[in-house]
């Protein structure tokens, strides 16, 4: 349906879960999806995606958890005022840092509509490694899982058999965003492939079941497996592009209906997994 902000989707998931989905200023065809799990105790909201405005469904929350610290993610929080903001240690770190402010300043000089009313608000709150929030009939458990980014962390809401993974899952193929995790990242998306999850909502794309998991595990093992024969052949990342290209690893006909950004990306994430490997025989 139809809601208050720019192409704003409201879409009731689960009893208790609501998700947000609008798509990206600039872009018809690049979602990215908020949820609000609503128990007796705090009805908490799982990023707060661009402007204020995108969180008008998510009135009357209660606290705010961050996946991570991208623009796309947590550009939302004015719409909370006095609202406790849990994220990770990271994350509070590369929201307090100057940067962050730049990034939206220069974000708002090329588009001041879509940016308008856009804050960085860190969060009050930090973890490392775990948090578990009683939300009062369901429990909110934070884990740190580094890939996308390294501040990156899911949502995993055990009574309903759900995880909110943020960008730690995308689809058709994850983002990756810096080296540093990336081999980690398919390891712990395998864990919870096993983990008994149900529901799977990425941060762009689709809802899914536990494939979704399964899947992006795949893609970055292939790529990882890909980078590291082609380093030992020396090849060049365009070669190893070349020899790898999306059609390889998704069926010829969705690659055909992928918006752009993707076939751009998947070039961009074969050079941040050689980044990664590259770091990793330095350091042999
Ligand atoms: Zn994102």
């Amino acid at each position: 349906m139809p809601g208050p902000g720019f192409g704003l989707r409201v879409e009731p998931f689960l009893p208790s879960v609501t998700l947000v989905t609008r798509s990206l200023p600039g872009s018809y065809d690049f979602p990215v999806t908020a949820a609000l799990v609503a128990g007796t105790r705090h009805r908490v909201v799982v990023d707060t995606l661009i402007e204020p405005a995108d969180m008008a469904p998510f009135a009357g929350a209660t606290l705010v958890v961050y996946t991570h610290s991208d623009w796309d993610h947590c550009w939302g929080t004015a719409a909370f005022p006095g609202v406790p903001v849990i994220g990770h240690r990271l994350t509070r770190e590369r929201l307090t840092a100057p940067e962050a402010d730049e990034a939206l300043a220069q974000m708002r000089a090329a588009n001041p509509a879509a940016f308008a009313n856009s804050q960085v608000v860190p969060p009050d709150l930090t973890f490392s490694d775990r948090l578990t929030i009683d939300a009062g009939g369901l429990t909110v458990e934070l884990h740190h899982l580094p890939g996308h980014t390294a501040d990156s962390a899911v949502v995993h809401v055990p009574e309903l058999g759900l995880l909110l993974a943020g960008d730690a899952v995308e689809t058709p193929i994850p983002t990756l965003s810096e080296p540093g995790h990336i081999r980690r990242w398919a390891a712990s998306l395998r864990q919870w492939s096993r983990a008994g999850v149900r529901h799977v909502v990425p941060g762009h794309g689709r809802p899914g079941g536990p494939e979704l998991l399964a899947e992006n595990a795949a893609y970055i093992e292939r790529l990882a497996e890909a980078a590291e024969a082609g380093l030992e052949r020396g090849q060049s990342v365009e070669e190893m592009a070349a020899a790898l290209p999306l059609t390889a690893l998704l069926p010829a006909a969705s690659v055909d209906q992928l918006p752009p950004y993707y076939r751009q990306q998947h070039r961009e994430n074969i050079a941040q997994i050689v980044a990664e490997l590259k770091a990793e025989r330095t350091a042999r």
